[in-house]
């Protein structure tokens, strides 16, 4: 007989019963990548699929959890491999439940398919304890198991950090260079103001799946378990969730925050700020706020690094014979010494007059000029006369080279 509680998590992950680990973990992260509730925000059926992925995961990625599904169809931590082998030896494979009669395991009671009150060992008469607890499907029962990650429910479990955040920035040109004040507009999770982040609130309750006991019987093939409820943690009682932000603990702010943009700050650095990340639960930590700047352009300088570059026209007569002209610079005029025989687009470098290094201090960038020659208009007849003169006196031919190639 085949058990409904059953569950195929290699159907989940989408992989064969032989897969590997390694490709366990590629289907899992793949799947978790998708369905993860951070790229869901507020779809149940996301959140859902994210739980079984996780809890398929849990167990087939841990080789003796998984030995175990293997042999009896699904896992329990009340399992020991022992009675796993012994039951897989006796059955056709996992799930399809021969019936067996199997020593030392309680079938009283039994009805295939059903669920049973929950029953504690020397215990009668349990209080709430009548037969009609009807639970969900193993599912419902283990999904709570896998959302902490571990045995104790939700309201139980230890502290869960805040997750970081990304943003990107823009930052003027100047602002970069110089240093100065940014602002963001970002949405994080805070602390639920209600519970403080303690998911609950008020004070706990009897619980429900297991009606106070703290034990739930479970079936495993034609076995019964019993096992510690998965919900209350066995302890029988279970914080009501808090109204506020219905038991996660957090709630979504918008919110301005100012900071500082070191000078020198370059195109796609991250500022890291710490603790300006979603809050955890629990008493978990806050994440941390990753800034990246975007740096905005100039109409004169081009920012390349800490470098700085520009185009500067000059005459001919600087060009052939020498100078010393004026440039602007990220910090105003400078002299630059254009040297005779100069060609237009000759690429001259004014040493650290660019922008001062965020991460060497000290260090500071060049300022790299690319020249332009400009050939101006001869409006008068004694310019042209000087320029036939010095045609006669320097008649190099710069083609020549070109036909020597032919
Ligand atoms: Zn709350
Ligand atoms: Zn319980």
């Amino acid at each position: 007989m085949s058990t409904t509680q059953n569950k195929d998590y290699y159907g989940t992950l989408g992989i064969k019963q032989t897969a590997s680990s390694d490709e366990i973990r590629k289907a899992f992260r793949k799947l978790a990548r998708k369905y993860h509730p951070d790229v869901n925000p507020n779809d149940k059926r996301a959140e859902e699929k994210f739980k079984e992925i996780s809890e398929a995961n849990d167990v087939l990625s841990d080789d003796k959890k998984r030995k175990i599904y293997d042999q009896v169809g699904f896992y329990s931590d009340q399992i020991d491999p022992a009675t796993a082998a012994a039951y897989a030896r006796q059955n056709s494979g996992p799930g399809r439940g021969v019936p067996v009669d199997f020593g030392g395991f309680d079938f009283s009671g039994f009805q295939p398919g059903a669920t049973h009150p929950p029953r504690q060992p020397g215990q009668n008469g349990q209080p709430g304890g009548a037969g009609s607890a009807s639970w969900g499907s193993f599912r419902d029962i283990f999904s709570g198991i896998f959302t902490g990650g571990g045995d104790a429910p939700r309201s139980q479990q230890g502290p869960v950090p805040g997750t970081d955040l990304e943003y990107q920035v823009p930052v003027d040109f100047w602002t970069a260079i110089r240093g100065g004040n940014a602002r963001l507009d970002l949405h994080r999770q805070e602390a639920c103001p209600t519970c403080h982040g303690q998911v609950s609130s008020g004070a706990p309750m009897q619980c429900s799946e297991c009606n106070g006991s703290g034990q739930v019987t479970q079936m495993g093939g034609r076995m019964k378990f019993n096992i510690p409820c998965p919900r209350c943690g066995g302890t029988g009682r279970i914080s009501t969730a808090c109204p506020t932000c219905h038991g996660e603990g957090l709630v979504s702010r918008s919110e301005s925050i100012e900071f500082r943009i070191k000078a020198g700050t370059r195109d796609g650095q991250r500022i890291r700020l710490q603790g300006k990340g979603n809050a955890g639960t629990n008493g978990g930590a806050t994440g941390d706020l990753y800034v990246i700047v975007r740096t905005g352009t100039h109409p004169l300088f081009q920012r390349m690094g800490d470098d700085i570059h520009l185009t500067v026209p000059i005459t001919v007569a600087e060009a052939t014979l020498g100078a010393k002209v004026d440039v602007p610079t990220i910090e105003g005029r400078a002299q630059l010494r254009i040297p005779p025989g100069t060609q237009s687009g000759q690429k001259l470098r004014m040493r650290e007059r660019g922008v001062d290094s965020s991460q060497v201090p000290g260090q500071r960038g060049d300022q790299i000029v690319t020249v332009e020659v400009v050939i101006s208009q001869l409006n008068d007849e004694r310019s042209r006369e000087i320029m036939r003169e010095f045609a006669k006196l320097n008649n190099q031919d710069p083609r020549v080279t070109l036909f020597d190639k032919l």
